[in-house]
């Protein structure tokens, strides 16, 4: 098959694109209107796609338009869950749409990598957008490669971001890691 892989970043495209182009022909999408700033944007591409070039991987850029995905979470801005459904399926809708004007048979996303995402919203996203692209969802799940991605990723030197992509998301992980600093002081003070 015709593969359309949606790539959030560098490191997450190594495992998934192994697999799939062990058995499928696989063009990469780097559709991510999520990611803010835009230098974050600009340094997770540029890490993809220095990948992507020394190792003979084609990829397509989606033009950089962090309004459409404010247009996509409007509302929901503090609520997490669903906030993260409609990111993606902004993002695997514009690849599936990508995918059947391409005449591609599939579509495919790099986050069934992570343990971090909902990956029942991720699969019921792709297979949504897929149905209404006209297109089949190659949906997957690529956690158990996790532990190899982050070590690959390491070895190769990749930027590797320590917040998802919204600008949410980096203030919701610096809370997280303030709070984890918190309970390690709490514990070794015996608080
Ligand atoms: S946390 Fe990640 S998946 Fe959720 S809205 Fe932000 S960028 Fe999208």
């Amino acid at each position: 098959m015709r593969v359309l892989l949606h790539a959030c970043c560098g490191p997450c495209l190594l495992e998934p694109f192994d697999a799939l182009s062990a058995e499928h022909e696989v063009t990469v999408l780097y559709a991510n209107p999520n990611i803010h700033p835009a230098e974050e944007y600009r340094h997770r591409r540029d890490t993809l796609m220095a990948y992507a070039a020394s190792n003979g991987i084609d990829v397509i850029e989606e033009p950089y338009d962090p309004v459409t995905w404010m247009r996509a979470v409007a509302g929901l801005e503090r609520d997490q869950a669903e906030r993260c459904r409609a990111c993606f399926r902004l993002r695997l809708g514009i690849a599936a749409r990508m995918a059947a004007s391409l005449g591609m048979d599939a579509v495919a996303t790099t986050l069934t990598v992570s343990p971090y995402q909902d990956q029942a919203a991720v699969a019921e996203a792709g297979a949504t957008m897929a149905a209404e692209a006209g297109v089949a969802y190659l949906g997957g799940d690529f956690r158990d490669r996790y532990a190899d991605a982050t070590r690959r990723s390491r070895e190769l030197g990749m930027y590797r971001q320590n917040y998802c992509g919204c600008m949410l998301s980096d203030i919701e992980a610096q809370r997280e890691r303030e709070e984890r600093r918190e309970a390690r002081r709490s514990k070794r003070e015996g608080r």
